[in-house]
């Protein structure tokens, strides 16, 4: 039984899930000493919503189940799914607060994340709860003033990896290969389920 667990809270769309998320989350799990990194797949997505079609939330979570795997200390959630309605970090990390008294929590963002913090719904609830990590992200600037704001702040250093789900959504559509920029399995569900085809 872990007595004070530490626990990383990694949230995304994973509209699809690709290897810049998956080696943002073992990174930061081994850097921070953490015992597990959760995957948390959003349900509405309420900053992207509207912008775009976004794909079910059982379709996202299903390729993000299967990249996962069983890699050691590495999870994937369902919480804010089952939770229904907009997904708030702030309800996330107050869940799993009450759910482990005591654990240490870490809200794990990429750069461009890092940089829109002041958009989320109860940031200071967020902020009281948690630890920031910022992992870096090429094509965008690192973000400015977290500490100032009073964020208990760690920076990972990943390998530069320049993959977004939107390029991986575009190569889908066109027939572009994903293999090896997204693991084998969540292509396999992208094919079956035939996700972000142009006809689908
Ligand atoms: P989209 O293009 O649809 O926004 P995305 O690739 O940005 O997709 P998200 O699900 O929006 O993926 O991102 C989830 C989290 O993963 C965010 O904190 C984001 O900054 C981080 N992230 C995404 N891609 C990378 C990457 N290549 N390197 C480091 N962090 C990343
Ligand atoms: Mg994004």
């Amino acid at each position: 039984m872990e007595m004070t667990p530490r626990i990383g809270i990694f949230g995304g769309t994973f509209d699809p899930i690709h290897v810049g998320h998956l080696v943002a989350a073992v990174n930061t799990r081994h850097d921070l000493d953490l015992d597990r990194v959760v995957m948390m797949v959003a349900n509405v997505p309420w900053q992207k919503a509207g912008e775009r079609k976004v794909s079910p939330a059982e379709d996202r979570f299903e390729m993000v189940r299967t990249a996962v795997g069983d890699v050691e200390g590495l999870e994937a959630s369902r919480m804010e799914i089952d939770r229904g309605g907009p997904s708030y970090t702030a309800d996330t990390v107050a869940q799993y607060a009450a759910l482990h008294p005591g654990a240490e929590l870490f809200v794990i963002v990429g750069w461009d994340v890092g940089s829109e913090l002041q958009s989320w719904e109860r940031l200071d609830e967020v902020r009281d709860l948690a630890s920031l990590v910022i992992v870096n992200r090429p094509g965008t600037p690192p973000p400015a003033g977290l500490r100032r704001q009073g964020w208990r702040l760690s920076q990972v250093t990943v390998p530069n990896l320049e993959i977004s789900s939107t390029d991986l959504r575009a190569r889908a559509a066109t027939g572009r290969p994903l293999d090896y920029l997204v693991p084998g399995p969540a292509v396999r569900v992208i094919r079956e389920r035939s996700l972000y085809s142009v006809s689908g």
